[in-house]
């Protein structure tokens, strides 16, 4: 499988103190290979490998990862990227209904994801409506109903006078009821044929015109192979796409078309189906999709066990320091700041401590820059003031910012967040909760 090639590509490299650049290319290109035998396109393998390897050959030496390990970590972040990064939230009309068009070939899984798609718009307090706008397929009709009710959401279907026949009208029919009837979001199912075909497009181009979507999901098997890059061009070119949902991730596939789909027409997958059953739905999240596809079973575990020893040690170190004599100083400060930079998963150090469940959330909006910031205004300082801030007075504040280029306003936001991570750290040490994020971010 791909994950199983990757991981083998990357540990030959296990047990090198350094690499060459004719290691790097070896492994890339072991990269490469299983890529391609994994259906991902073209242009997208040549994309990907060509920045792994700039990445890796810039690298700077890890104090935590051996060079093997920081690949890893560079492949790992790299298809991260071109699944999306991170998720992206639905839109909503400014004044409803919302409507989502479903788009996609016969069998890709669309009828089974408008119900799971209304379920889970229900349980976030949406009042969903289904559209049965697949008038092609022989009961298709039927098939949403049976859908709606399992889900628990109303399905509209043609009904005499109602655009029999006419799948376009069904769907207009079907938004005006919504309005009318204060459904706040409307999703239409469409038909699907086999391979592309211009008529099926031309239908949910016109059904598109005619009910305005706010988003227009590109329903895909991620089990389709090299075919993926031909229909989500098609569909791209001829109704176009707002978003992407991968269905039967519940397979044995691995994440070749969901890399191609992403990457090629830049539009991140949305949401994954993972199974028949109407709760077999999840948000897409590209990080772990990229673990699977690393299979975190091997190198990706051998990885976090590095960082969380780092972790550890230097957690421990702290600790003490603040047990002891509490001075916990600007010094130790940025070395934490730093820390969480250079492990670049600041998730997963504060998961460890107690209490920080709630602030995960908030790290998602983590601004690296910001260590930068904090990283200047601390080396502008002379060692006696990083010791002992409280002699940092007024002339001192302005010449510590001209030095690090920021304003005195920064310098005095800094030194106010320090008072409150020594705080802090200093109820931690006495076995307390954390009260907020070390280094006071948000
Ligand atoms: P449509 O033609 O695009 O509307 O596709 P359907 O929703 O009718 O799905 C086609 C078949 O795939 C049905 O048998 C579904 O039960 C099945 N299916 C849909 N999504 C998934 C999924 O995520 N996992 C699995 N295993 N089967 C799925
Ligand atoms: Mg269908």
């Amino acid at each position: 499988s791909l994950s199983d090639r990757i991981t083998q590509a990357l540990s030959s490299l296990r047990g090198k103190g350094r690499l060459s650049d004719a290691d790097i290319a070896a492994s890339i290109g072991e990269i490469r290979r299983a890529l391609l035998d994994a259906d991902v396109a073209l242009p997208v393998v040549r994309d990907f490998t060509a920045t792994v390897r700039e990445r890796a050959e810039q690298a700077e030496l890890s104090k935590v990862l051996n060079p093997a390990q920081q690949i890893v970590k560079i492949v790992h972040e790299e298809l991260t990227r071109i699944l999306g990064g991170h998720t992206r939230d639905l839109r909503f009309a400014k004044r409803g209904p919302t409507v989502y068009l479903l788009a996609g070939l016969q069998g890709a899984g669309k009828t089974t994801l408008a119900g799971k798609l209304g379920k889970w718009l229900r349980e976030q307090g949406h009042t969903p409506l289904l559209v049965a706008a697949d008038l092609q397929r022989p009961n298709a009709v039927q098939q949403l109903q049976i859908v709606g009710d399992g889900a628990g959401v109303a399905v509209w279907a043609p009904e005499p006078g109602n655009g029999v026949g006419n799948p376009v009208e069904v769907a207009r029919t079907g938004v005006q009821h919504a309005r009318d009837a204060f459904y706040d979001v409307v999703v239409v199912d469409t038909a699907g044929r086999l391979g592309v075909d211009a008529e099926m497009m031309q239908q949910a181009a016109d059904i598109r015109d005619a009910v305005d979507p706010q988003e227009i999901l590109f329903v895909i098997d991620a089990m389709i192979g090299q075919d993926a890059v031909t229909t989500a061009n098609a569909f791209a070119e001829g109704v176009g796409f707002t978003g992407v949902v991968l269905s039967k991730l519940d397979g044995d596939a691995r994440g070749g078309a969901a890399l191609s789909v992403a990457s090629i027409t830049g539009v991140p997958v949305m949401f994954a189906s993972t199974g028949e059953k109407v709760g077999d739905f999840e948000r897409f999240h590209a990080d772990r999709m990229a673990s699977r596809i690393l299979d975190m079973g091997d190198v990706m575990t051998l990885i976090e066990q590095a960082e969380r020893a780092f972790d550890e040690e230097q957690a421990a170190e702290m600790a003490a320091k603040i047990a002891g004599d509490g001075d916990f100083t600007l010094e130790d400060f940025l070395v934490q700041m730093q820390q969480m930079r250079q492990l670049g998963s600041m998730k997963k150090m504060l998961g460890m401590l107690p209490g920080m469940g709630q602030i995960r959330e908030q790290l998602e909006n983590f601004d690296e820059r910001e260590v930068d910031r904090v990283e200047a205004i601390v080396r502008s300082m002379t060692p006696e003031e990083r010791r002992t801030p409280k002699i940092i007075n007024g002339s001192r504040r302005s010449r510590i910012a001209r030095g690090s280029g920021v304003t005195v306003t920064e310098v005095n936001g800094l030194l106010d967040r320090f008072e409150q991570a020594k705080t802090m750290m200093r109820s931690m040490a006495r076995g307390g909760g954390a009260p907020g994020v070390p280094g006071g971010f948000g």
